[in-house]
């Protein structure tokens, strides 16, 4: 795991590196430009709005300089935890190193499962997760994990719901 939190000068150096406009406050687009995937497609914009809405605790839409400590953790810790399972260093995270990543966060899923996947994150079609879509795949899986053990209180892995309890818990978890 990443050590504890860089300097404040590293940070404040990073941080007007990633606000182009000098406004003070990272928004959606600059954040989205900073991020790579390192094969010049765009970041997902998904992934983006997931971090900014995580970390923006004033509730601005934006990552202001006290928020940004944390988010470059959490965006670091992700780039570690991607390059750890990203085995023959292809830059992407094929459906066998998704199977160890997830298996190693706890999960245990049907081979199927793993091809929906695959389906869903690995935009580019090519047998592959990039880095933005990895980060989207654990945390949609975590989401509804955790909406799920909420309301499987006996811990069976089973839980029965009504029509619109379903429609809530897809709807109150927009990820
Ligand atoms: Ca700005
Ligand atoms: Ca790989």
């Amino acid at each position: 795991m990443a050590g504890g939190m860089p300097d404040r000068t590293f940070l404040v150096n990073v941080f007007s590196q990633v606000d182009r406009d000098r406004s003070g406050a990272i928004d959606a687009k600059e954040l989205q430009s900073a991020l790579s995937n390192g094969n010049w497609t765009a970041f997902n914009p998904d992934t983006v709005r997931l971090m900014i809405g995580m970390f923006d605790r004033k509730g601005t839409g934006t990552i202001n300089f006290d928020e940004f400590g944390s988010l470059w953790k959490y965006v670091t810790d992700w780039q570690q935890c991607f390059r750890s399972f990203d085995r023959d260093h292809s830059g992407n995270i094929s459906k066998e190193e998704l199977k160890t990543a997830i298996t190693t966060f706890g999960y245990r899923f049907s081979d199927q499962f793993y091809e929906i996947l695959m389906r869903r994150f690995d935009r580019s079609g090519k047998g592959g997760i990039y880095f933005d879509d990895f980060i989207q795949c654990c945390v949609v899986l975590h989401t509804f994990t955790q909406a799920f053990s909420q309301l499987d209180q006996d811990r069976d892995g089973v839980i029965t719901i009504g029509y619109e309890q379903f429609l809530h818990l897809v709807f109150s978890h927009r990820v």
